[in-house]
């Protein structure tokens, strides 16, 4: 078993634990314990109908404690003990409850991942474009381009552009400057999108890591268990210590000194948010753990959280959301609106389902420049306005095509041209 946590050893996953064993050693353990592990577990694992039964039977022992024999409920032929229907749902319940949260926490934040690795691909594709046109249509060499790298940061863009916009309508600007000054201000603020979504990659890729680690914490676990924090707490260092020994059993793998406090350490350690609100979450990189709860915990693939998809209401909701996150995911977004709704979407399991759809992950070298070709062309006067059509869903991809040509100079606050028709 390795020993050291050299940088070059953490960049590997640390030698995983079966599925197998780990639900081996769960059966080893004594009932509580079980539950306890299972519990600890849930966003890998699911509580087994005996679980439920053992929680439930644990709160009827006060009323039997209190003289009431078998009060409300009933012996059965095997003389085993048959709780009232509603005592087990109860639990289920509970458990179910808190399952969908731990579940859909962990896939909002796979799905951001996702995306967003995608999307700094893409993202990537687009700059070059940009690059490409500026050389080849723009006359720009290595150092201008340099240059407009520098002053990204500076940049008032979406200022420049709004004034941009202006100018062209009054026709005040020559379809070369246009066409130059649009693709410089497009180029460094793709250069600055890059930047923020490489830090909201870090921060998820962090906070993923913490979720990952993290089990309920007391509080949540006593509701479950419908038992005090105390005896909560109790369990939970018994059925750790219990766990932790009997894998290293099953792994034929003795602890080395230190081995065993580490492991039960990283069980107590990560609690959700909840009993202990002010735990967030650290800008320090967590190291890849090598103790055996870490390590079962990392080698568990995470149950599937099922998702309805519901409509979401915010910013504006149907067509109008729809608008915004196609804007998004298609790096046309200005930063003021895009940090507006990032803060939301990035939250909304729906968002996110949907902005994975609409994101174009394969796209050719020549249709991106192709795109951004025709995006950033001068627009003429003679434009054509989005006609009155009979058929919405025709009338809809119009002015969506049209809207988005026209993204810069409408800006995203202001409703899209004809909006109100439908
Ligand atoms: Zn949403």
């Amino acid at each position: 078993m390795a020993t050291t946590t050299s940088p070059s050893l953490a960049q590997h996953a640390p030698p995983a634990v079966t599925r197998e064993q780990i639900e081996a050693t769960i059966r080893s353990l004594q009932p509580f314990e079980r539950v306890m592990i299972r519990l600890l577990m849930l966003q890998y694992l699911d509580p087994t109908h005996d679980d439920v039964t053992f929680m439930a039977q644990e709160r009827s022992e006060p009323n039997m404690k209190a003289g009431h024999k078998f009060g409300g409920f009933a012996v059965g032929t095997d003389r085993k003990i048959i709780l009232p229907r509603e005592w087990i749902t109860a639990i289920e319940h509970k458990v179910q409850q808190y399952a969908s949260q731990v579940r859909d926490h962990r896939k909002r934040l796979d799905l951001q991942i996702s995306f967003m690795t995608d999307y700094l691909q893409g993202l990537e594709r687009e700059t070059q474009a940009i690059e490409t046109l500026l050389i080849t249509a723009c006359g720009f060499d290595g150092a201008s381009l340099e240059e407009l790298r520098l002053q990204a940061r500076q940049a008032l863009i979406t200022y420049a552009l709004r004034k941009l916009a202006a100018r062209a309508e009054k026709q005040e600007v020559e379809e070369d400057a246009y066409l130059k000054e649009r693709l410089s201000l497009e180029y460094q603020a793709q250069h600055r999108r890059r930047d923020r979504f490489k830090k909201r990659l870090e921060q998820m890729l962090q906070e993923r890591r913490v979720v990952m680690l993290s089990s309920l914490s007391d509080e949540h676990l006593a509701t479950i268990w419908g038992i005090a924090q105390g005896p909560i707490l109790s369990r939970r260092v018994k059925a750790i210590q219990r766990y932790v020994n009997a894998l290293a059993l099953t792994l034929n793998a003795p602890l080395q000194e230190g081995q065993f406090a580490a492991a039960v350490n990283a069980g107590l350690g990560s609690r959700m948010a909840g009993g202990n609100k002010n735990e967030g979450v650290g800008t320090k990189t967590l190291e890849i753990k090598e103790d055996l709860w870490s390590k079962t915990l990392q080698s568990l693939p995470p149950a599937p959280a099922p998702s309805e998809s519901k409509p979401c209401e915010h910013d504006g909701g149907g067509k109008v959301l729809a608008g915004l996150l196609r804007s998004l995911a298609t790096y046309l977004m200005s930063e003021e609106d895009e940090s507006k709704l990032w803060t939301r979407t990035n939250q909304c399991l729906p968002c996110l389902l949907r902005l994975r759809t609409i994101y174009v992950v394969d796209e050719t070298t020549e249709s991106v420049i192709e795109r951004v070709r025709a995006r950033t062309m001068m627009p003429r006067k003679d434009e054509p306005q989005a006609p009155p059509v009979e058929d919405p869903e025709v009338a809809a991809a119009k002015l969506a095509d049209l809207e988005e040509r026209l993204r810069p100079f409408i800006g995203t606050n202001v409703l899209p041209v004809g909006a109100k028709t439908w």
